[in-house]
């Protein structure tokens, strides 16, 4: 790659402790790293207006260079819970009942955008290539072009795109996809991504497509999907570090023969889990062996807790927590357990290897990291199963996966039965499969593919 990598997305990740924060950030600071780069976004703080909030800090470690702004309270609220995690990311998510749009969302995210980009314009140099993350920014690049840079630029969505139908629930989507059309290449995880995004664009606002390239808005887009992966070998071994065995362990000793389920996942309502909550108890009320025998662990982090709808599910799923618990525990036996801490990378990687089965199961998910790191987890001489939706992203990839459908509970209960009694040479050869497309498919694999795409763009 020629230039400079300037990668710009909402939050900028810590730059030393990348390891500790995830795949993301890692695969970003070693790209960063491989062609001395500079990291731009938010700093993650909020200011009042006039209190330092409008300038740049810039901090330099290791050839990378960090440059960040702060938002104001009204800009964190229009912007960031408003138009990206209250219109946005329901609505890409296929959840039109919980879009709150409000004009002033749209506005004050058009706002940030403009601010950002204007924010960054001075930083740039002509051979710097740019790569724009994630939802918040859709509109980021059109500033830069108004004021006449010219480098290249490429934009990744790390959510679904959704249906044509559901886009057009969107006040301003045309505008939106307008100011898409000013970057040279726009990446999805997966063809099915590619192929609704090319839907929209040519059957509702009358671009052309032909040989991967989009023509709309008087400009012209390479489209491709790019499915993030893992960096596979090292979350293997993190089942080897210190906090990955003593969880193992403590889990090992806990369950005392008894086969556990897990689930992890942010408290988010796109992730299934009041139906994973309803496919365990149905396990337990069709299946008579499976109790005191069975144990299911879901780990749920809380997330975005400044937005209504996330204390609504925490209180639904404590609710049935408690009911699951309250009909079927014994005095030595407690089917469900419900974490609401997040867990450090490497602990749950020894959480997942004392796990028989990894249960998966978003209504709508761009990837799903975690179905990838289960299986990573996994010992390959006696492997876990895992149970996946096929409205995550990552079944695209997972075939060998057992692929449910997250609405049906009969279905996910038998898919747990049946994980439970799969034989060796089965869960083997299903999961050899499923670690030859992370092998090969790993983050690296990612970063490089889409960065070459976006040099030839
Ligand atoms: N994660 C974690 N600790 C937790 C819960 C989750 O480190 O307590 C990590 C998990 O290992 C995965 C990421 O958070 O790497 C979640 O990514 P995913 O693609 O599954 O979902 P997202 O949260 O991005 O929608």
């Amino acid at each position: 790659m020629a230039g400079r990598l300037v990668v710009v997305s909402n939050r900028v990740g810590p730059v030393r402790g990348a390891t500790r924060a995830g795949g993301l950030a890692v695969a970003l600071v070693d790209a960063l790293r491989e062609a001395g780069g500079l990291w731009f976004g938010w700093s993650g703080r909020i200011t009042e207006p006039g209190a330092g909030a409008g300038g740049v800090t810039e901090e330099h470690y290791r050839g990378i260079t960090t440059a960040t702004l702060d938002l104001t309270p009204d800009e964190h609220h229009d912007y960031y819970n408003g138009f990206a995690n209250q219109c946005l990311w329901p609505l890409f998510h296929y959840r039109i009942d919980l879009t709150a749009y409000e004009r002033r969302f749209y506005e004050g995210y058009q706002r940030v955008n403009v601010r950002f980009a204007q924010a960054l314009q001075p930083l740039l140099r002509p051979d710097d290539i740019l790569w724009v993350h994630d939802y918040h920014l859709i509109p980021f690049a059109e500033t830069l072009r108004a004021m006449e840079q010219r480098q290249r630029i490429g934009f990744f969505l790390h959510i679904p795109f959704p249906s044509r139908e559901v886009v057009l629930a969107l006040p301003h989507h045309d505008r939106l996809a307008k100011s898409l059309m000013a970057y040279d290449l726009i990446g999805f995880h997966t063809q099915r991504d590619v192929e609704r995004f090319v839907d929209y664009m040519v059957n509702e606002l009358g671009g052309e497509f032909r040989d991967g390239r989009l023509r709309a808005f008087g400009r012209e887009a390479v489209v491709k999907a790019f499915p993030i992966g893992i960096d596979t070998k090292a979350y293997a071994d993190f089942v080897y570090t210190e906090d990955g065995q003593r969880q193992w362990q403590r889990v090992k000793s806990a369950l005392r023969g008894r086969t556990q389920i897990i689930g992890v996942d942010r408290l988010d309502y796109t992730k299934g889990i009041p139906e994973r909550f309803a496919a365990f108890e149905r396990l337990l009320a069709d299946y008579p062996d499976a109790r005191g025998r069975v144990e299911f662990l879901q780990v749920a982090p809380l997330s975005r807790e400044g937005v209504n709808e996330y204390a609504e599910i925490r209180s639904r799923l404590e609710g049935a927590a408690s009911r699951i618990n309250g009909h079927y525990a014994e005095v030595d036996w407690t089917p469900l357990h419900y974490i609401n801490r997040t867990v450090s990378r490497r602990a749950l990687a020894g959480l997942y290897r004392a796990s028989k089965i990894g249960l998966v199961t978003p209504l709508r998910d761009g990837m799903n990291l975690v179905a990838k790191e289960y299986v990573a987890a996994q010992d390959p001489e006696d492997p876990g199963v895992l149970v996946l939706s096929r409205f995550a992203g990552s079944a695209w990839q997972m075939k060998s996966a057992l692929i449910i459908n997250p609405y049906d509970t009969v279905e996910v209960a038998e898919a747990l039965q049946t994980a439970r009694y799969m034989p060796l040479d089965e869960r083997k050869t299903r999961h050899a499969e499923l670690m030859k497309g992370l092998l090969e498919d790993d983050v690296t694999h990612w970063r490089r593919s889409y960065l070459q795409a976006l040099d030839a763009a």
